[in-house]
């Protein structure tokens, strides 16, 4: 392709030149950019590329103007989000040019924490890095590499960096929640898989929990399957059970608000009602879980559901053809036995679905197919570990990308804090990149390339490819590259020169699978594209040794702590906020400034109050409270909300940063700090005993159509 270099002028232009006349003063020209293709001034270009703002994998097309990022679609082609796209992904282009973003690397300069760094150049950079590392290794002590991109470009040049250190220990940022999901499966399935529900095909939908209008897995996706769901010929009937009103449950037919942690007691519950009614599609033992036990009229005081209910539904979820159960439940994990007990809760929500019999059916459970790891080629054999108090102890220096560790999981910041060197690829100044000693900032995903497999679709496997939508903004570098820099600093050769490269050879393995007999042909059209769907095969090569369960089961262990209902009268359910994430989104203003779909609140944290409750405790909506755990305390405003249960008092994720830049410093509470097992699984599911105090102070508090519309002020 031809390549030329200029410099755009404006309409009334030359530099300096100022553009008043639509009321927003523009001091700067554009800047001079080397184009990829015959661009003209003033006309649109789309390029392919993929979301990376969860892990769900939706396509996306990006519009781009005189060399600038302006619109984000969903890319109508790609399976998993069929030209669809939620307000994380369309926001995303706000981390690209947010204020904030680190624009070099930097060295610190001051005490560790202190945020004084200085500004070093690349080369330096590299040379330090290289110097130190080269040090720890000649000690034979331990590198950990972390990173929340152990499947792409970053995961497989850590791992080729890893070896060539005596002890590089990998560790992957989801590797926990994976795990943890994953062992529940393989309780319920028999096999170490996540499966997937075929939503749009079934007639009878129970979701325990899972908020997948919201989150939970592929909230795009899920949405359109829900869409269909609703809208086919015989329009189906769904009931969500949880103890809080989510948007999820809004769109429910019937909200069951079962108490915490008795979600799996309601599936037994339905279970047993078929079962005696001779309303399974296969034989279940009724002792397999002593079903008897959890007959509806045993157990309605529990759950808090009444007895004639459970049987209704239960005769409609056995009548309907196909019905499906999801989700995980609940629960307060107190102790290393409530943690084993979580895991067989998912068995028992699972029951459903072998009682309907409907594994491998349309509208059913999905077992997944083979998944297919584009970089098998080039994997050693270095292992993954979760991230864990275990797995970050005794290093001496910790690499960490795509992660915060010191604000999403506080309980391993001491950990962190302790580790010689601490070196971050983060983009921007959030808490973790602010104790580091080296700064070495990531482009974003709109300037870099990638290629990933993503969760396989009912058609087929998919595998997306992330590349450079814009040229670097900043004098930052793709994390890969800056890896393969140092390993070949440290005297290896990596098979390639950069991210770019990988990405182009791992095509061409991709390639093979989909049997095309032109490798070229294929990387133009799988570029064009931005994906590549198609029968799943498996590249020749290694594959990474899984962790067990029951280092899931330990670390979660570890972190419970007893709290008694005398002290600790209430639960508190802390739950991924909608668009914020776990916090990790909290620096894009668009998300902040999106009103919460249940409560209208905004720039904030809250916590949510039955009415009745609220009575009791004397608090107003708005009033500033203090909620304590036993591990620790905050305050937020009250938010009075009558769809939650009156014992259960819930609170959002997303806020609570310290450093993040002007969007997200200073705002709201970090519920991670009172709930780590939540935060360590980044889960909704596990809630922690509480109690709340209203406090004297008043609330800074903005809930959007409400009288406290003030926003705030943000200057820099
Ligand atoms: S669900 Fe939203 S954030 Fe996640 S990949 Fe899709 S568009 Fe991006």
């Amino acid at each position: 392709m031809k390549r030329r270099e200029f410099i755009i002028l404006t309409s009334i232009g030359a530099t300096g030149a100022t553009l008043s006349a639509c009321g927003n003063p523009e001091n700067k020209l554009i800047p001079a950019l080397i184009p990829d293709e015959e661009y003209v001034p003033g006309l649109d270009y789309w390029k392919s590329t993929s979301c990376e703002m969860c892990q769900a994998g939706c396509g996306l097309l990006v519009r781009t103007r005189e060399h600038k990022a302006n619109k984000i679609e969903g890319n109508p082609q790609h399976p998993v989000n069929r030209g669809s796209l939620c307000a994380r992904g369309q926001a995303a282009v706000q981390s690209l040019y947010n204020p904030d973003r680190i624009e070099g690397p930097l060295r610190r300069a001051g005490e560790r924490g202190s945020g004084r760094f200085e500004n070093i150049s690349w080369e330096e950079a590299f040379e330090e890095l290289t110097a130190k590392l080269g040090e720890i290794k000649s000690r034979k002590e331990s590198v950990g590499f972390l990173t929340g991109d152990a499947s792409g470009v970053t995961g497989l040049a850590a791992e080729i960096l890893a070896s060539s250190l005596d002890n590089g220990r990998l560790i992957d940022a989801h590797g926990l929640n994976d795990l943890w999901i994953r062992a529940g499966y393989e309780n319920a399935y028999h096999q170490p898989i996540i499966p997937s529900f075929d939503i749009a095909n079934a007639r009878y939908l129970i979701s325990f929990g899972a908020r997948f209008l919201e989150t939970w897995r592929s909230p795009v996706s899920d949405s359109l399957a829900f869409g269909e769901f609703r809208g086919a010929a015989i329009r189906g009937k769904f009931v969500q059970v949880e103890p809080r009103m989510s948007l999820t449950a809004a769109n429910a037919d019937e909200w069951l608000p079962a108490a915490v942690g008795t979600e799996s007691m309601i599936a037994l519950a339905l279970a047993q009602v078929i079962v005696r009614e001779g309303l399974s599609k296969i034989p279940i033992q009724q002792n397999a879980f002593s079903l008897d036990d959890y007959a509806p009229e045993k157990t309605e005081s529990a759950t808090g559901i009444g007895a004639e209910k459970i049987i209704r539904i239960a005769r409609e979820f056995a009548s309907s053809q196909p019905a499906l159960a999801i989700g995980s439940g609940t629960s307060v994990i107190e102790q290393q036995a409530d943690a084993e007990a979580g895991l067989k809760r998912i068995e028992a929500i699972h029951l459903l679905n072998k009682i309907a019999g409907n594994e491998e059916k349309p509208g059913g459970v999905l077992l997944p197919l083979p998944g297919i790891d584009p970089f098998a080629k080039w994997r050693g054999k270095g292992r993954w570990l979760p991230l864990t108090g275990k797995s970050i102890s005794g290093l001496s220096a910790l690499l960490i990308h795509q992660s915060n560790p010191v604000f999403a999981i506080p309980h391993t910041a001491d950990a962190i804090k302790s580790v010689p060197l601490i070196v971050s690829f983060s983009s921007f100044p959030d808490e973790t990149s602010q104790i580091a000693d080296l700064v070495l900032p990531d482009h974003t995903w709109f300037e870099g390339w990638n290629i990933k497999a993503a969760p396989s679709v009912k058609s087929g496997a998919v595998v997306n490819l992330t590349q450079p939508v814009v040229s670097p903004q900043l004098n930052t570098k793709q994390t890969a590259d800056a890896l393969l820099a140092v390993a070949r600093s440290m005297g290896i050769s990596p098979p390639f020169e950069n991210a770019e490269e990988m990405t182009q050879q791992a095509a061409s393995e991709i390639a093979k699978v989909a049997g095309a007999t032109d490798a070229e042909e294929f990387r133009a059209s799988f570029t064009e594209r931005g994906f590549w769907t198609g029968k799943p095969g498996r590249i020749k090569g290694g594959s990474t040794p899984k962790s067990s369960s029951s280092e899931v089961i330990d670390e979660v262990a570890s972190l419970a702590k007893q709290g008694h209902a005398s002290e600790f009268p209430f639960i508190l359910l802390t739950y991924e906020h909608p668009s914020l994430g776990f916090g990790n989104q909290a620096n894009l203003p668009a998300l902040q400034e999106l009103p919460d779909p249940m409560t209208g609140v905004i720039w904030g944290s809250w916590v949510e109050i039955n009415p009745q409750t609220a009575n009791k405790l004397g608090v107003a909506d708005g009033d500033l409270v203090e909620v304590e755990t036993p591990h620790g305390s905050l305050k937020a405003p009250a938010v009075v909300y009558a769809a939650i249960r009156p014992e259960v008092i819930a609170m959002p994720f997303g806020q609570g940063h310290a450093s993040m830049g002007r969007y997200a410093e200073n705002r709201g509470a970090n519920p991670a700090t009172i709930n780590p097992v939540a935060a360590a699984l980044q889960s909704d599911t596990a809630a922690v005993r509480a109690k709340i105090t209203k406090l004297s102070e008043q609330a800074a508090h903005i809930r959007f159509g409400t009288t406290l519309p003030e926003r705030p002020h943000i200057e820099r």
